[in-house]
């Protein structure tokens, strides 16, 4: 399999170089060139598989010119056996044919330990093999950077630093990133907020002469496509696990990066029969905005009670829209480029086709607070934050009754104790067993200033290699 870039100007790699990459050199994002497909008869010989084994069948075509298939399934299965729940994503029901795919029961409690924990391996495989190392640089505005850095603090050829806004990450998130001890692991709180955080990581990865020439720097946010490629898996599963492909399904989910909804859309490009994907957004919603009016017009951050989802500029919908201009990547640049700054839209029919695709809805923080409190008075379930917008979404959007509606849940309550405080069930969501001692654990990380020459040259100095 070869990747190209959603700009067309960069040249095409295969999986090894697109692990070790960020940004493609012409600004754009790698994309498989093709998609495997399946047959819904092929989907059904996967029925009642392990999670290891469906994901490393659903994965290896995307790899396999790079690792050997025994060296893969291994890697995968140390993954997801590493998840302290046997179905490693189980799906709760809360009403008749409405369910939620609990997402967050890996080590650091959110979606994003399916893809990091597999990143990692994947990293020091390929390393090793080379015999290289690299710096990883990545801004957080709280899941990315605890599941990066428990990806990753097992690496031996890897250093990670995670810039995180000083003060403004909730204590649980903080703690999840800086009572990590191990040496390759930096953890710097910048005096700042995260925009600035990704201005420097931003501008870092585009000049990385600061690093010297023995190193370069590599990307764990949703850019990296190994990141997407590994939340393909979980929506087969979902299916198989609840009458697929024989059924449709639809899916609600939450969205910030459009990162774990593509991977929705590629499975079903992929074969696997989904009547809807509904993005659900907060009230930065301009995805919602486009999806649901053809509007998409920058906006200024809000903060709200789903910080995972504070995101203005969705990186990964460049991926969509590299299909949705039938892979002509000048058409997407020139988009880009113009909605730098202005509101743009895109040609009817193209439109009309990403509202085929894609259903949206938009929560704000006080309607999230009465979904938490009103799915725990049905169900004594308790909701995060961000899943409470997306079963809003399912809600409000759902088309057929008859269709099994699975809202995807990115996080677990106990990240986000102060949303389900105010929503006043009245219950404090309890922490698992591997953190309870969380709050009692040493924390180690460095303040520094909002500036990119001091942020550099803190890394320049503490990485292993460092002159
Ligand atoms: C990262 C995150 C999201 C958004 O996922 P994207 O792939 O960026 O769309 C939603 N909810 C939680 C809890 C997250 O950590």
């Amino acid at each position: 399999m070869r990747y190209i870039s959603t700009r067309g100007q960069a040249p095409a790699l295969n999986f090894e170089d697109v692990l070790l990459t960020g940004l493609a050199t012409d600004g754009g994002l790698y994309v498989p060139e093709y998609l495997p497909r399946y047959t819904p008869e092929e989907i059904l010989s996967w029925r009642g598989l392990p999670y290891h084994e469906l994901a490393s069948k659903v994965m290896y075509p995307f790899v396999e010119e790079s690792i050997p298939e025994d060296d893969f399934r291994q890697m995968v299965r140390e993954t997801y056996d590493h998840f302290p729940h046997r179905a490693v994503a189980p799906l709760v029901q809360l009403d008749s044919n409405e369910w939620v795919m609990e997402l967050f029961r890996g080590p650091t409690l959110a979606f994003k330990d399916f893809a990091l924990q597999l990143l990692g391996r994947l990293l020091d495989y390929v390393l090793e093999r080379r015999n290289q190392h690299v710096v990883i640089m990545g801004a957080t505005s709280g899941d990315t950077g605890s599941a990066a850095i428990e990806g990753c603090r097992h690496s031996k050829h890897v250093d990670i630093f995670i810039l995180h806004p000083h003060e403004r990450v909730s204590e649980v998130q903080r703690r999840q990133m800086t009572t990590v001890q191990d040496d390759n692991v930096h953890n710097i709180a910048v005096r700042g907020n995260f925009d600035d955080c990704q201005k420097m990581v931003k501008a870092s990865f585009a000049d990385q002469s600061f690093l010297g020439d023995k190193t370069h720097l590599v990307a764990v946010n949703s850019i990296n496509w190994a990141r997407i490629m590994a939340q393909i898996v979980y929506y087969i599963y979902a299916s198989l696990a609840l009458g697929g492909p024989h059924r449709s399904l639809a899916f609600s989910v939450p969205t910030g990066n459009f990162g774990d909804i593509f991977a929705g859309y590629l499975a079903r490009e992929m074969g696997l029969p989904v009547q809807q994907l509904i993005v659900a957004t907060n009230q930065n919603d301009i995805l919602h905005q486009f999806m649901s009016g053809n509007h998409y017009a920058p906006q200024t951050l809000q903060h709200t009670l789903t910080p995972s989802m504070d995101i203005t500029i969705s990186s990964n919908f460049e991926r969509l829209l590299f299909d949705l201009y039938g892979r002509d990547g000048r058409k997407v640049f020139e988009f880009l480029d113009k909605a730098d700054g202005t509101a743009v839209s895109l040609e009817e029919p193209r439109w009309q086709r990403a509202r085929q695709l894609f259903d949206s809805y938009s929560v704000d923080d006080k309607r999230t607070c009465e979904v938490i409190a009103e799915v725990y008075g049905e169900s004594q379930y308790l909701l995060d934050p961000h899943t409470a917008i997306g079963v809003e979404s399912a809600r409000q959007c759902r088309r057929d009754h008859s269709i099994p509606m699975v809202t995807m849940g990115t996080a677990h309550p106990a990240k986000f104790p102060e949303a389900v405080e105010r929503s006043g069930v009245g219950v404090e969501p309890v922490l698992p067993p591997h953190l309870t001692d969380l709050f009692q654990r040493e924390e180690r990380f460095t303040v520094l200033d909002n500036d990119l020459k001091t942020i550099q040259s803190y890394m320049a100095q503490h990485w292993k290699f460092a002159e």
